[in-house]
């Protein structure tokens, strides 16, 4: 699947616009339109249901964005959330540099260099000509008399030893590290990274009048530290017993370096994040539990090709404190990524929070009369890339009686729309029937009203809107009182009495099979 095509699709059907786009937008952030809101809101509804209402042992929460500073002290944000970032000494952009490798291969020049024979007349005349226009910061370009002189001793030297497309282009790219061959150039245009500085992610903001540092405060980066900070008051509430939870849904922030990918990393996103509070011997039992069943929540909501995948950490890639993580990842057309991360995180969060705060928050087991500090298992999702990979895996290019169409195969929980009604011809009462069950079914589900067009046209509409069924009032309508119902993937039609018409698509949309195949 094209990425670009997705992207169109999205604006063009209202799905997710860029924010502010009339003042040109601003990188890193987006809006959701009328159906990308549905689409959003139902992937957030089925997780608070299956993750909170379904179950006993897991309670909600809502916590402010901004948070007394110290709280991103003890988490360590303060010190610690920070990426590597490289600047282009030529064109002044940042890249993080843990991406540079990446964007590198995405470049025009550099695909061009690669492309381009490796002897020295080749490269002078990519210099001087495409190289002028690509890559105006590339050593080779500014400089290619030393560059060009320097790789034919080099050659010499060392006739026999190949050298692959990362190295080679790194040997093109600066003049002082020529003879090392370290440094990677700059994406967009070929010249110098900076050495990496840690750049904080954490936008700052003040609170009141004074800006000042006293004042400062951060929009949070992640909901999870107002779960850890709430640990207490919900324990104290009463109502929950170790093993338990506490969720999360709302907005995160990070100043992400190069947001990219469309909405995958972007600067505002929400977050639904899970802390499960369990003892400690019993946590590597709810670990497994957790990262099993978060796994098979994509499943059973529509991610069942084999572009996801669950990525165990390897034990060097693990944060200090933790004993086990997984990534839930998708195979996005951009390459594969995380959904959401499964973190055994042991009593570490509540711990430092005790330490920085002074309180106790420690947990008291009345049966066995012991107090102690929880461990925590933290299923930690992102509702833009759960949209994201949803939108990808249900995007479809298919041919319906010789006629392309693109169609969203939604799993019908989270489709925007349930259902659309037309009427087959503006004329013989068929409207006034179509909206009587319009409003039939509005009372149970979000439906669509469409008497304009071809009605072959109105179906496509509703195929990229990823509406699993349309009902058609037509002409049999008057004489039988019965309607079409067309199924989006299969597009087969099928009658029903309109009477039950409301009451039979609420059947199939809680995954009765349709007629044919059962
Ligand atoms: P990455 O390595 O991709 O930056 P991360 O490991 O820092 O992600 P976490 O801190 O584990 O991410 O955040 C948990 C979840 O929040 C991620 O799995 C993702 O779904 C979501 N998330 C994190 N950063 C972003 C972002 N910039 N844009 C959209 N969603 C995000």
């Amino acid at each position: 699947m094209d990425m670009d095509k997705l992207v169109s699709l999205c604006k063009r059907r209202g799905f997710i616009f860029p924010s502010s786009e009339i003042y040109g937008g601003i990188n890193g952030f987006w809006d959701y339109g009328p159906l990308g809101v549905e689409l959003k809101r139902n992937i957030k509804d089925a997780w608070w249901r299956d993750n909170v209402h379904a179950r006993d042992d897991m309670v909600g929460l809502d916590c402010s964005i901004i948070m007394n500073p110290k709280v991103w002290e003890a988490s360590g944000h303060v010190g610690g959330f920070s990426d590597p970032m490289s600047t282009c000494r030529q064109c002044k952009r940042l890249f993080r540099t843990d991406q540079v490798w990446d964007q590198l291969q995405e470049s025009d020049w550099f695909q061009s260099l690669v492309a381009t024979g490796r002897d020295s007349q080749s490269l002078a005349q990519w210099a001087a000509k495409k190289g002028k226009k690509l890559a105006p910061g590339l050593a080779l370009v500014r400089n290619p008399t030393e560059i060009l002189s320097w790789l034919a001793e080099r050659a010499r030297t060392q006739p026999d030893e190949p050298i692959d497309a990362k190295t080679f282009v790194q040997y093109l790219a600066t003049e002082q590290d020529a003879r090392t061959g370290l440094v990677l150039p700059c994406p967009n245009c070929g010249g110098d990274l900076t050495e990496p500085r840690n750049f904080n992610l954490m936008f700052e903001t003040h609170v009141g009048a004074v800006a000042d540092e006293a004042s400062k405060a951060y929009l949070r980066p992640e909901t999870a530290q107002g779960i850890f900070a709430n640990f207490k008051n919900v324990v104290d509430t009463g109502r929950v017993k170790v093993p338990f939870g506490i969720a999360q849904v709302g907005k995160s922030f990070r100043n992400e370096i190069t947001p990219r990918n469309f909405t995958f990393r972007s600067r505002e996103f929400e977050q639904m994040e899970i802390e499960f509070f369990c003892r400690p011997e019993e946590s590597a039992t709810w670990y497994k539990y957790w990262r099993d069943t978060r796994f098979q929540w994509y499943v059973d909501h529509g991610l069942r090709s084999d572009r996801l995948r669950i990525r165990d950490h390897d034990p060097g890639e693990l944060s200090f404190y933790s004993t086990a993580t997984a990534d839930i990842e998708y195979g996005f057309p951009f390459g594969v990524s995380e959904l959401e991360g499964i973190a055994h995180r042991g009593d570490y969060d509540l711990t430092q929070h005790q330490k920085y705060s002074g309180k106790d928050l420690g947990y008291f087991d009345e049966e066995r009369k012991e107090r102690y500090v929880p461990h925590v298992i933290e299923p930690s999702a992102g509702a833009d890339r759960a949209a994201l990979a949803f939108l990808c895996e249900a995007y479809t290019e298919d041919e319906i009686g010789g006629e392309a169409r693109t169609v969203l195969k939604f799993h019908p929980r989270l489709a925007p729309i349930k259902a659309a009604i037309f009427p087959l011809v503006k004329k013989d009462g068929m409207p006034e029937k179509a909206q009587a069950i319009e409003r039939e079914m509005k009372r149970r589900f979000p439906v669509f009203y469409d008497e304009k067009g071809a009605i072959g046209r109105r179906y496509r509409r509703q195929d990229e809107a990823g509406t699993p069924f349309c009902i058609t009032v037509d002409g049999q309508t008057l004489t039988d009182d019965t309607v079409t119902v067309r199924d989006r993937d299969s597009c087969r039609q099928w009658r029903v009495p309109s009477a039950g018409v409301a009451r039979a698509l609420q059947d199939l949309l809680e995954g009765q099979p349709i007629p044919g195949d059962e």
